[in-house]
């Protein structure tokens, strides 16, 4: 699959699902622009990989949840690149506790970060994309948008409403030739589920189908299928990739 001489935007791209789905992106061909929040050595040293593999790679440090600076970013881009045909919005955290006990700068980090930024990256290229007549604007939930996990109210609320505007999304935007899918990965090794997997990979490991927790690549892969050109009738979708995790049928 090939993405040459297409323009790329990822968030969060410095670690973990990010930067594998920045690795695919550059590696199909793509030029990619990626954001980090504040690992800068993380950004550099991604920066350095892909450049000297002969790909085309721009770093931005910015907040997702920051409105002004996703506008700025986008027009930046429009103007030395001359559009944006893929977004992919994957920044992401989990501030994790039980409502009762959950502050309301906890529930307001998760929503900023998570989907408030979604709305952020998506707003600011749909004009360029929508002029263009071409796009693909893919979004990173999670299964536990439908899970109801104890203890993950604002995260599930974030990612259940990035499901939501993705449908909306593509409903918008169809005709315009912009295609709106979400992917919601299950457990993934990353340092989001660091702490999770050391007190509890096996068990974890027993209720997934596959028998292992997946890969950022594994999410990357997907990320190219929507990206693609094969994909230009897929829109509204929520893709889980989760190795039967959702399926309920494990241990
Ligand atoms: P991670 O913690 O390893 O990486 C998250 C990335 O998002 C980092 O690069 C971080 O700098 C960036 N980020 C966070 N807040 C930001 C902000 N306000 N502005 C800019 N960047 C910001 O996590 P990950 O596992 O790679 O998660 C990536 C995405 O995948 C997230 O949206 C997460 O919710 C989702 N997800 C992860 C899993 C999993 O099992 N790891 C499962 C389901 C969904």
């Amino acid at each position: 699959m090939s993405l040459a001489g297409k323009t790329a935007i990822v968030t969060g791209g410095s670690r973990g699902i990010g930067k594998a789905i920045v690795q695919a992106l550059a590696r199909a061909g793509a030029k990619v622009a990626f954001t980090y929040h504040s690992n800068s050595l993380a950004a550099e040293s991604l920066l350095s990989e892909l450049k000297g593999e002969g790909h085309e790679v721009l770093a931005y440090q910015a907040d997702a949840a920051d409105k002004a600076a996703a506008d700025k970013l986008v027009e930046e881009i429009v103007e030395k690149w001359g559009g944006i045909y893929v977004l992919v919005n994957n920044a992401g955290i989990i501030k994790d506790g039980l409502l009762a006990t959950m502050s309301f700068e906890q529930w307001q980090a998760v929503i900023n970060a998570n989907l408030n930024s979604v709305f952020n990256y998506s707003q600011a290229v749909t004009r360029p994309m929508m002029s263009a007549r071409q796009g693909r604007i893919i979004n990173i939930s999670s299964v536990a948008a439908n899970f109801g996990n104890s203890g993950q109210a604002n995260y599930a609320a974030s990612k259940g409403g990035i499901e939501g505007f993705t449908r909306c999304l593509a409903n918008e935007l169809g005709r315009r030739g912009i295609t709106c899918n979400a992917i919601a990965p299950g457990f993934i090794s990353t340092d989001m589920t660091e702490a999770i997997r050391n007190a509890a990979e096996d068990t974890i490991k027993k209720q997934i189908p596959a028998r292992r927790l997946g890969n950022p690549e594994d999410i990357a892969n997907a990320v190219l299928f929507f990206a693609s050109e094969g994909a230009s009738y897929v829109t509204g979708n929520v893709l889980t990739v989760d190795g039967g995790l959702t399926l309920g049928a494990g241990m």
